[in-house]
């Protein structure tokens, strides 16, 4: 059951590479659509789009050139969620995790289990991994000096990839942080339901089987129609940490504005920080269409629509 609001106006907010996937989300917002459908719909665009290479075909692969793919969504009327992690070889693990909350009693299914349940559903399976991401991990280990495949001490050799280039000559301000990437959308419809999604392909050259932040409820994904929808971007075992989603739903509850809110859940992880590249961004939205981006580096920007702009715009992530 749906509460009748005709009277609120949908809104939709998104990390800055959700452009595509929002705007096409809006369209369905505007004509009536549910939170739900759309942010999926606005994922699977992403997921499909074979120019992002952290989200879905194309990712960049883990450090054994495989492509593990994460996602999560959560309804905020129900509190209901689904999740899968380090799947490989499907497309879309937006639906599945969709699929997963509604056709399973669990919340995450990972690895094996979740591509045997992408197959149960008739999932087409599909090759993720492009030639330009292929390149891309060869490239990498040349830069790092180490034989492209050269698995012998994986522990050491994905340690070593996943940290930003330059690090290690000590240029931590020019150090290039090249291995991040996801998309987070967070959708209120004219219902007054608030939905979010995030999906990724993590951290790139990650130890196999690394799960991030994205398909962990609480800490990359947490969505409540009392209070607000929250996803994060970055490094997710800081968010993982200090649950970060869910803390900053829970500064809602506990009266905090959005503004409030959100720097404190910064101040969380700037506790944890230990090296300055290892970012997290936020994003948030709360039921009455208030919305904010926050943010532990300078300079990082999130999107918003609403029914009356015809595109989405860019709007400043507030750091502390
Ligand atoms: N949070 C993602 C993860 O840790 C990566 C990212 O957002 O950049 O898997």
């Amino acid at each position: 059951m749906t509460n009748a609001h005709s009277s609120i106006s949908p809104v939709m907010v998104a990390s800055e590479n959700g452009r595509a996937g929002m705007t096409a989300a809006m369209k369905l917002l505007r004509e009536g659509g549910h939170a739900l459908d759309a942010v999926e719909l606005a994922c699977r665009i992403t997921e499909a789009d074979p120019d992002e290479h952290s989200v879905g075909y194309s990712g960049l692969p883990n450090v054994l050139g495989e492509v593990e793919l994460d996602a999560s969504i959560m309804d905020g009327r129900t509190l209901k969620s689904g999740a899968v992690a380090a799947v490989q070889g499907y497309g879309h693990p937006i639906t599945l995790a969709r699929r997963m909350m509604s056709e399973l009693p669990h919340v995450l299914v990972v690895g094996r289990g979740a591509e045997r349940f992408a197959a149960e559903l008739d999932e087409c399976p599909a090759n993720q991994l492009t030639e330009t991401a292929l390149a891309r991990w060869r490239e990498r280990f040349v830069e790092y000096g180490l034989e492209p495949g050269a698995a012998k001490d994986l522990r050491t050799v994905a340690k070593q990839l996943t940290r930003p280039l330059n690090l290690q000559d000590k240029l931590l301000k020019a150090a290039k942080v090249d291995t991040l990437g996801t998309v987070n959308f967070l959708a209120l419809d004219q219902y007054g339901d608030l939905a979010s999604a995030v999906s990724t392909s993590g951290i790139a050259w990650k130890y196999p089987g690394r799960v991030g932040d994205s398909p962990i409820i609480g800490a990359g994904n947490y969505c409540d129609n009392r209070y607000g929808a929250v996803a994060c971007t970055g490094m997710g075992e800081l968010a993982i940490r200090v649950s970060t989603a869910r803390s900053l739903v829970l500064y809602l509850k506990m009266g905090m504005t959005l503004q409030e809110a959100g720097l404190e859940a910064l101040r969380d992880l700037h506790y944890i920080f230990t090296e300055p590249t290892q970012y997290m961004n936020i994003v948030a939205l709360t039921p009455k269409g208030e919305h904010s981006g926050f943010t532990t580096v300078p300079s990082k920007q999130y999107l918003y629509m609403n029914a009356e702009l015809t595109e989405p715009q860019l709007a400043d992530r507030t750091r502390l």
